[in-house]
């Protein structure tokens, strides 16, 4: 049986009670698959509930990521009155996702997602690498908050991924950059250069990166481990084009 804080529990218990006294009018117009008008003034006010969490499994989740994209790069974002959502998630939060990716300034995952207020967790870190603190974090969202797929998200040309293929050592730049060494070191067999002039060799451990992220997290987390077992959960990588905006999904 997994050990799980009190702490947790209690902020578990605590999301229930506040969802309960805030019941939203909107359950049923909260959706992220069908984009409204730019210009019909139409913008969408509802946000994730309990309700909408409890009957959306992962598969369909990850399909809200794939389609947010699809928005993103067509230009059909949905319009969202921004300021409602705020008043809607004040009490409590039901988010579906939790996303980790890199600080890069350019792939902000709630924009190239096409995602509101309250639609999903975003853990942050240069070169999108998973410690205790990440692991903390999604287990946060999964266990106590209910969010039911983690997507971790690597990108193209990441200047953290270069750093840890050329061994920078400035500040705590250094110490960070260990938690990206197994990537680089997990690369074998490349043809050239194994450093960040070689775009391809960059690339490479961008992605076994991502992949090495999701391991760990099934590795290191006996709660989101059991709760993948239990299909609660699902995790996914994927890899962000910083030159078309497009979202490789590896599933
Ligand atoms: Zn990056």
């Amino acid at each position: 049986m997994s050990y799980i804080p009190k702490c947790l529990w209690l902020a578990a218990l605590i999301t229930s009670v506040f969802s309960c006294a805030n019941p939203t009018n909107a359950t049923n117009s909260h959706t992220d698959s069908t984009a409204s008008s730019p210009d019909s003034g139409m913008a969408v006010t509802a946000v994730m509930t309990q309700e909408l969490q409890d009957t959306m499994t992962p598969e369909v989740i990850l399909q809200k990521f794939k389609d947010g994209n699809q928005r993103f790069l067509t230009g059909t974002m949905i319009h969202r009155d921004y300021m409602q959502q705020v008043k809607q998630t004040a009490n409590g939060q039901h988010p579906y996702a939790i996303v980790v990716s890199c600080v890069d300034s350019r792939k902000p995952a709630e924009v190239i997602f096409d995602k509101g207020i309250g639609d999903m967790f975003n853990a942050r870190v240069a070169g999108n690498f998973v410690n205790t603190d990440i692991l903390g974090s999604i287990e946060f969202a999964c266990k106590v908050s209910g969010a039911k797929l983690i997507l971790v998200m690597g990108h193209t040309a990441c200047g953290a991924i270069k750093s840890a293929c050329d061994h920078v050592e400035l500040g705590n730049i250094t110490a960070m950059l260990k938690n990206i060494q197994p990537a680089v070191d997990s690369v074998k067999g490349f043809e050239g250069q194994r450093n960040a002039k070689n775009a391809d060799f960059v690339q490479a451990v961008a992605k076994e990166n991502v992949l090495l992220a999701q391991a760990k997290i099934l590795r290191d987390s006996p709660i989101i481990r059991d709760m993948v077992q239990n299909h609660q959960v699902e995790i996914v990588g994927c890899m962000y084009d910083l030159a078309t905006g497009k979202v490789e999904f590896y599933q």
